[in-house]
This record gives structure tokens, C-alpha cells and sequence, in this order.
């Protein structure tokens, strides 16, 4: 006999397979979501109830097949029922971005911030306003959840550190939850990097890109991350940092690095060891890393020979990281993000002259270096990636009409406030 916990759950499983299905292909009729999930027609209709009850799907107008039998009634969701939040911290700035369940965004904002480094609470202050800002805004809508990307490991719902802000472990969740008493939904905290991989990861696919099993992630944006995915999943280790190539030793004999080892991949690819062989002065901490980036990007497009050369090197050291990847983790795929996938056509010599000797003597062992396609937003596309399956996994997370109209993809307009 089954518990009602099991069909509870049995249930929930079912509610989200058809609204995944109707998501992925609607508008489409109860018939041909019973062929496609394999349920019987009876549970579907049900089902279907269950989901326009809540206000996640609606009926869109009928069909008829072949000129005969009945009409087909069609179904959709209604992307504006459920919003999820995400904010992506930095060391100076707040990006937020708002998401329906289409994964649309109909809000977006960036604030910089002052908090200084050492404490979290003033970030948590930070973040509680600019969400507050967009939360005012639901006006009918489910708020599913509120994701936060933080620049640092995260183990067990917390931060586990967060180097740029000088924080130890960190339950910046709650502190944020403090300053926003009224929020109906869950706050999550997820690694940046990591969803940048989760996002770059699926625009590749949807673009053409065949993944192999295990690919890694390698980004640079001051400092040098990535992630780790295995199966299109984000593995995240025993302490939350697979995949954080920073710190691979490449050099024995290298410069020393913070964490205390020599030669680590970040004192070559880093922005300050970039800068620096480039010719540009030493990049300090405080100094505007967008601007900096910009100049040697400069020089880059204009042939300067140092920067050119700085670039070669740099594509050496992270041929050297990659090969380490590809050796212990089996990875057949490194995906370029941040400013080395801006900067991949000067950094793929050097790549290429440390990979071939691999290629050549394991010819039937493949390892492609992919280009991320989505530049700075990658973080804030795979924490909506994130936030949304909350709700496709568990549509019972939305309650049933009764808590206000749900609103529809017309009453949520596109909202911007900066950049
Ligand atoms: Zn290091």
C-alpha cells in the first residue's frame, strides 16, 4: 500500500513532467502530452487541472487533426505566474536580473555598492534593497525564489569564503532573508562560477555543441575559476571547488601565489600577471579592472607586440592547466569564459602548442577547447537556469488561485533601471 508521503511525492514527479513538457513544446493538446510523458489520458486531465489551478498553464485556443474528430484543446504556461530572482555579487557591484518562467527577463538592474571588505553584513544590506526594489514589482506573480551568485565556494548553503570580500565561512542567506521579513520564497546561494558553466554550457548545446561527458569550465575575470560539469550537472567536489583551475600549479618554479603554493595558472592568466607582461604596470587591487581590461584589449586589437606576447604565454600556462584537467578528471572539453573567451584568438597559439604533443600521442583520446558565447551575463543566465527548475522539479512550490490572480506575460513588462 502506498504512504501518502510516496504519492505526494508520485504526484509532484508527475505535475512536473507535464509542465516541463508543456513548457518545452506548447501550446500543445492533453493527447499528445499523455504519448509523450507516458501517462495515462484520465491523469493528465488531472494533472492539468492541478497545474491551471495554480496558475502555471492556461488553455490556448483548440485544434483540429486532420479535419476530423473533435477540436484539440491546446495548452501553454503562463510565463509570467512564477518570477525568480537572481543577484550576481561582486567585489563593487550588484547585478540583478528577474526571470519568468520562460526564463524571459522582465527586470534588470545593476547597483554598485560600498560596502567594504571584512564584513558581510553591509553586502547583505546591499542586496536585500535591490531586491526589495524588484519584488515590489511581482504584482501577482509567484515569487519561486531568490538565487544569489557569490564569488566563492559554496558548501552546505553557505559561503564557504569569498577571497574578493576577505569573508570566512558566511550564511549569506540568512542575513539577507533579515532585511526582507516578507519574502515568500526561499533565498539560495550558488557558486558564480559554476552557474556561468551551467549557462555556457547549455548555449553551446542549443548552438550545435556535442559535450562530452565530463567538461571543464575556465573563466578569468581579475582572478582565474571555473567549475566542473559532469553529465550537463555541475560536480562540485568534496569542498565546493571542482573545477577551480586557478590554482593548478603550471611552473615548478614559479612566482608565488596567495595560497601559498608557486606557480599556480592565475600568476600567468591572471589580470595582474597579464597587465604586467603586457607592459601595462601593475595591476593593484582598487584600481578599475574594466578599465584595465579594456586598455590591454586595446593594445590587443592594435598589434601591440607585448600584449601579443603576454597573451602567447598566457596561452601556454593554461594549455599546461588544461592538460592537467583533461589528465585527472578525464574532462574532453575546456569552455572558455570571462576575458579568455574575448581574448581566445591570441591566447589559442599557446593553447595549441602545449596540447599537441597530447593530440599527437593520443589521437583516439579528443579534447576541444570550446569559446563561451555569453559573455558577462553567463552567471545570471544559469542562476535563472538554476531558480526555474525549483519550479519545473516541484510545481506544488505555487499555491492554487487563491493567493491573488496570477498575473499573465502581458502584465509584466520589461522593467530597466541601468545597466
Ligand atoms: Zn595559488
Amino acid at each position: 500500500m502506498n504512504r501518502p508521503a510516496d504519492s505526494a511525492a508520485v504526484r509532484r514527479t508527475n505535475l512536473s513532467r507535464v509542465l516541463r513538457y508543456i513548457e518545452a513544446h506548447g501550446p500543445c493538446a492533453r493527447t499528445e502530452i499523455a504519448a509523450a510523458t507516458g501517462l495515462v489520458h484520465a491523469s493528465v486531465t488531472a494533472l492539468i487541472a492541478d497545474l491551471i489551478g495554480r496558475g502555471l498553464v492556461e488553455e490556448a485556443g483548440a485544434t483540429v487533426s486532420g479535419g476530423r474528430g473533435r477540436p484539440r484543446r491546446l495548452l501553454r504556461i503562463v510565463p509570467g505566474r512564477v518570477w525568480t530572482v537572481v543577484v550576481q555579487v561582486n567585489r563593487w557591484d550588484i547585478r540583478l536580473r528577474v526571470a519568468d518562467l520562460a526564463g524571459s527577463a522582465v527586470h534588470i538592474e545593476r547597483a554598485p555598492h560600498r560596502a567594504p571588505a571584512g564584513e558581510p553584513e553591509p553586502v547583505a544590506e546591499a542586496i536585500a534593497q535591490v531586491v526589495a526594489r524588484a519584488v515590489a514589482q511581482a504584482d501577482g506573480a509567484h515569487l519561486g525564489r531568490v538565487v544569489i551568485a557569490v564569488p566563492g565556494p559554496v558548501i552546505g548553503g553557505l559561503v564557504a569564503a569569498a577571497i574578493p570580500f576577505g569573508w570566512g565561512a558566511t550564511d549569506l542567506a540568512a542575513l539577507v532573508a533579515e532585511h526582507l521579513p516578507d519574502l515568500p520564497c526561499p533565498v539560495e546561494l550558488v557558486n558564480d562560477a559554476n552557474m556561468a558553466a551551467l549557462a555556457e554550457y547549455h548555449a553551446l548545446a542549443v548552438a550545435g555543441t556535442s559535450h562530452p561527458d565530463t567538461v571543464a569550465y575556465i573563466r578569468a575575470d581579475v582572478g582565474v575559476g571555473g567549475g566542473l560539469l559532469i553529465g550537463g550537472r555541475i560536480h562540485s567536489g568534496s569542498h565546493g571547488m571542482a573545477g577551480e583551475i586557478g590554482h593548478v600549479p603550471v611552473s615548478l618554479d614559479g612566482p608565488p601565489c596567495k595560497c601559498g603554493s608557486r606557480g599556480c595558472l592565475v600568476t600567468y592568466l591572471g589580470l595582474q600577471a597579464l597587465t604586467a607582461a603586457a607592459g601595462l604596470g601593475a595591476f593593484t587591487p582598487g584600481q578599475d579592472a574594466a578599465a584595465v581590461r579594456a586598455e590591454l584589449d586595446h593594445r590587443l586589437r592594435s598589434g601591440d607586440p607585448r600584449a601579443l606576447a603576454a597573451l602567447h604565454d598566457a596561452g601556454h600556462a593554461l594549455g599546461a592547466a588544461m592538460l592537467a584537467v583533461a589528465s585527472a578528471a578525464d574532462a574532453g572539453e575546456a569552455i572558455l569564459g570571462g576575458y579568455l573567451a574575448d581574448w581566445a584568438p591570441w591566447l589559442t597559439p599557446g593553447i595549441d602548442t602545449r596540447l599537441t604533443g597530447r593530440r599527437t600521442a593520443m589521437s583516439a583520446v579528443g579534447f576541444a577547447v570550446s569559446v563561451g558565447i555569453l559573455g558577462a551575463d553567463a552567471t545570471l543566465h544559469g542562476a535563472v537556469h538554476v531558480g526555474r527548475d525549483r519550479i519545473l522539479d516541484d510545481p506544488t512550490a505555487v499555491p492554487t488561485g487563491d493567493s491573488g490572480a496570477p498575473a499573465t506575460a502581458d502584465c509584466a513588462p520589461p522593467v530597466s533601471i541601468g545597466h
